[in-house]
């Protein structure tokens, strides 16, 4: 970790039960779209009830996003995003990272993809994009996407993953009240719990970490290893997703200045090509990349030991045995790659983007992973 180090998160807070009530006071008077999933009554139902809060309607709403956005899919969100009958003066989000990283999306397009698409492909600059308020409201406790600046934008046909990173994405306001996420299933739960534990342990073994970075994210690794085992057998437990939602939102807080690294790097090859949802893909690796770092970085041990203890190796041991318990694999080869495979992802991962933030050393992460 240098000596020099800054550190900056502009996004403004309102955590806890009941918070979702401060929504109209946020928006104040100005017009507002709504963006959402689609297909689902809880979500129909959370839109109806805001608009109905808010004492008018929302100038469009947006209800058709899937998980993953997809250059298919963010087409037809911004065609319905332009035929709002006038252009909205701040965004809704309400879901998750997917709907949060659509809303980003929108914010920046306005109602034309193709403006945020020339800008991904390197065919045209930042000054192109638009940019429109963002309040993110996550019914998911794990991306952090209410308090970082970028989305994840998938491109399936051509199997490649875009980050549109842009400082005036940040969303103005991130609304996080943990009843949304009382309904969130078994294995929603499970997995964006492991996106936040993963954003914590990157944003440490990351060549950008400095001490306000590592300090959150201590905070949010213990809390997700503290918590996320009980939550999942006792769903509706408000305290328990407080917990969690509080514990993703300081993971958020961590990685929004860091950004990921090595095992985020590893999980796009799992979801383009074997469809390995977000949270187990970009979480499977831990324990082998931890191994992997131990002993290379004393800032980096330093923080690790406050998760996992004096002994790190014993640390990586619990750490496997945890996700045994939590029932998920930590061999590449149980999602569907073979050895040889998964050798050709580690050499690719690490010259990648997020790959290229990681402190550890090529040749420790293919012992660790042999
Ligand atoms: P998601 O938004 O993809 O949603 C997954 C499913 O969860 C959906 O089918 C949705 O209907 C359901 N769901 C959401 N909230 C629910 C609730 N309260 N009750 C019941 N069902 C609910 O899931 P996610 O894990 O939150 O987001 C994953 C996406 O976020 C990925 O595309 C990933 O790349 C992105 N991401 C972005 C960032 C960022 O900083 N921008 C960080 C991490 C991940």
């Amino acid at each position: 970790m240098s000596e020099q180090w800054n550190y900056a998160n502009p996004v403004r807070v309102s955590f806890g039960p009941g918070t979702i009530g401060l929504l109209k006071e946020k928006i104040a008077d100005r017009d507002f779209a709504i963006v959402t999933y689609g297909d689902n009554p809880v979500f129909e139902r959370l839109s109806e009830r805001v608009q109905r809060e808010i004492g008018r309607p929302a100038a469009v709403v947006v209800n058709d996003v899937e998980p993953n956005p997809s250059y298919n899919g963010l087409r037809v969100q911004c065609h319905a995003f332009a035929a709002a009958t006038h252009r909205p003066d701040v965004i809704v989000a309400l879901g998750g990272g997917s709907v949060i990283d659509t809303a980003k999306v929108l914010a920046a397009a306005g109602g034309d993809f193709a403006r945020v698409e020339a800008f991904l492909e390197g065919r045209s600059d930042p000054s192109q994009l638009l940019s429109v308020p963002i309040i993110a409201v996550p019914t998911t406790a794990g991306t952090g996407s209410e308090v970082t600046s970028w989305a994840t934008i998938w491109d399936t046909d051509n199997k490649k993953k875009y980050s549109l990173a842009r400082p005036n994405l940040y969303p103005e306001h991130a609304i996080i009240d943990p009843v949304l996420m009382v309904g969130v299933p078994r294995s929603l739960t499970l997995s964006t719990g492991l996106d936040a534990l993963s954003h914590a342990l990157e944003s440490i073994w990351n060549v950008n970490a400095n001490p306000v970075s590592a300090n959150h994210a201590v905070f949010a690794a213990r809390e997700v290893l503290d918590s996320l085992p009980s939550l999942i057998e006792h769903l509706g437990d408000i305290s328990l997703r407080s917990r969690l939602a509080r514990a993703s939102l300081f993971a958020g807080l961590a990685f929004s200045n860091t950004r990921t690294a090595l095992a985020h790097s590893l999980s796009y090859h799992l979801t383009l090509h074997h469809g390995t949802v977000h949270g187990i893909a970009c979480s499977f690796s831990l324990p082998a990349v931890m191994r992997s770092v131990l002993g290379h970085n004393e800032a980096c041990d330093d923080a690790l030991k406050r998760i996992f203890g004096p002994n790190l190796n014993k640390g990586a041991d619990a750490l496997d045995e945890l996700m045994a318990k939590l029932g998920v694999s930590t061999r590449a080869t149980d999602y569907g790659i073979s050895r040889d495979e998964w050798r050709e992802v580690i050499e690719d991962a690490l010259l990648g983007e997020r790959g290229r933030n990681f402190i550890g050393s090529r040749d420790a992460v293919l012992a660790a992973a042999a």
